[in-house]
């Protein structure tokens, strides 16, 4: 039970693998990519006790020499200025060049840091993405953005690099958390809600198999969240248009809450987004664009999940709405003061708002706070 899901951009086209066992096979599907056969593979320490003797096991099957393991310490941490030197002078040191090939083997940590890592040494070496978080297998590891964060904020220098092939094995998702599961399932469920009202639906019938990691339900999932991103990558590599924007519906709320809670680990970004999502359902129900038993359908879905959607209760608390307003205004997709809000029509019609009166965005936050 593998499928296929193909990227097409050009002379950087590549496809997505999703699938049980795909470790196994890794140095087959990998081999056509490494010329010189030599890989390197960037990892994190968590993942490497879990799952790093099937991946060495399914590279050398497939005639493939392991030249380095860089094993990182496991956290946001490690997408630093810092983790890039150590990943970069690992890679150097062992004597990597243009036709070795690098791959990211871990969550988007580990597949944001090694795909810039590749994107720049030695101007530039081709990666593949073996991404083993549910967020990192529906998102991170398709779409080629790549970065570090830095003093200034998050993702604030990186480059768009493809990879040139993505394996999202289901199976190693089984020794993730349940809170990364869900944290993943937010921008799962996302797609749904910006495009694929059916989708959503089948959410809240299979939410609950999804989060037990239930292999069917993963498979349909991940599945279906990665078909829809690549076409939206396809219409808009680098961001330029509305259409990529929609994939940040949740986002300019949960943006600003994740700054607001300080990035301490309290709030992982999947639970940011659902209860952003909560919120701009909300603030289209205010808006009256969309029915308020949408916007309570949307809730009580987030909620039956395990997410918090109530402001008051969300780890971070108690946020303070002029805070949040100078977060929002401040985030890098704010053009000239403006705030990009994606609002909703109903589960499935998403669209771009550039003009959301103010004074209804704050009054609305006040509510969800008080
Ligand atoms: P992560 O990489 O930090 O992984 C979360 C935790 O799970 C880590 O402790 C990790 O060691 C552990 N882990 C990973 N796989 C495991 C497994 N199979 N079993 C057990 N434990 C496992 O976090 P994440 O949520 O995967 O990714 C978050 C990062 O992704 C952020 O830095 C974010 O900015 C980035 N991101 C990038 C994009 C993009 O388009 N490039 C999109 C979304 C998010
Ligand atoms: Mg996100």
């Amino acid at each position: 039970m593998t499928s296929t899901i193909h990227i097409n951009l050009g002379e950087r086209s590549y496809n997505v693998h999703v699938g049980a066992g795909l470790l196994a096979q890794a140095g087959e599907f990998i081999a056509p990519f490494a010329p010189s056969k030599r890989v390197f593979v960037v990892t994190d320490k968590t993942v490497a006790k879990h799952h790093a003797p099937a991946l060495e096991a399914g590279i050398a099957a497939g005639g493939l020499e392991l030249v380095k393991l860089i094993k990182l310490k496991p956290g946001e941490e490690s997408k630093s200025y810092d983790g890039l030197q150590e990943v970069l002078s690992k890679l150097l040191t062992a004597g990597i060049n243009r036709r070795d090939l690098v791959i990211a083997f871990g969550g988007g940590v580990i597949g944001d840091l090694a795909g810039f890592a590749a994107g720049v040494v030695k101007r530039g070496v081709d990666f593949v993405q073996i991404p083993t978080t549910l967020l990192s297998q529906v998102d991170s590891s398709v779409g080629g953005k790549t970065a570090i964060d830095t003093p200034e904020g998050k993702n604030l220098v990186g480059l768009i690099h493809q990879p040139r092939l993505v394996l999202a094995d289901a199976d190693v998702l089984k020794t993730l958390s349940k809170r990364e599961r869900r944290a993943g399932y937010a921008e799962i469920v996302k797609i749904g809600l910006i495009n694929d009202a059916p989708f959503f639906t089948w959410c809240e019938k299979n939410a609950a198999a999804l989060l037990n990691a239930d292999p069917a339900a993963v498979q349909h999932a991940v599945t279906s969240a990665i078909t829809f991103k690549a076409r939206v990558v396809e219409q808009d590599e680098r961001e330029e248009k509305d259409i990529r924007a929609l994939l940040n519906l949740g986002h300019t709320f949960a943006h600003a809450l994740e700054a607001h809670a300080g990035y301490n680990g309290d709030l992982l970004h999947g639970e940011a987004v659902a209860a952003g999502m909560a919120i701009a359902f909300q603030l289209s129900a205010s808006l009256g664009m969309c029915a308020e038993a949408d916007a309570r359908r949307v809730r009580a879905h987030l909620d039956a999940c395990g997410f918090v959607t109530d402001l008051r209760k969300l780890p971070g608390a108690p946020y303070n709405v002029d805070k949040l307003m100078a977060l929002m205004a401040a985030d890098k997709k704010a053009e000239a003061g403006k705030i990009t809000f994606i609002l909703a029509r109903a589960p499935g019609r998403a669209f771009v708002e550039r003009d959301a009166p103010i004074d209804v965005v704050r009054e609305m936050l006040q509510q969800e706070t008080a």
